[in-house]
């Protein structure tokens, strides 16, 4: 799983840093700050997940992570033959 935070929309009610507190931290104004690359192991999804779900602003993004990405179709690259 992976996740990015939308501080544009933050609100700064605190309930991710206190859901998943290893992934949200608080600024000194209280809005939330993304710790790490927002990548979340197995272990933490549903700690983070809570967090997802439970944010009023709906500021916390799940995103494709890698291995999806992976099974996306490749882009076809177009060739041009230029004749002279
Ligand atoms: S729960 Fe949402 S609004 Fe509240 S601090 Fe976290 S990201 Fe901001």
């Amino acid at each position: 799983m992976r996740i990015r935070l939308d501080r544009t929309m933050c609100d700064g009610f605190g309930i991710c840093a206190k859901h998943a507190p290893e992934y949200f931290s608080l600024d000194d104004w209280g809005y939330a700050v993304l710790v790490g690359d927002g990548v979340i192991p197995p272990s933490d999804r549903d700690a983070v997940m809570r967090a997802l779900l439970d944010c009023p602003v709906h500021a916390i993004i799940e995103t494709p992570d890698a291995a999806t990405r992976a099974d996306e179709p490749a882009t076809v690259a177009q060739t041009t033959e230029v004749s002279r």
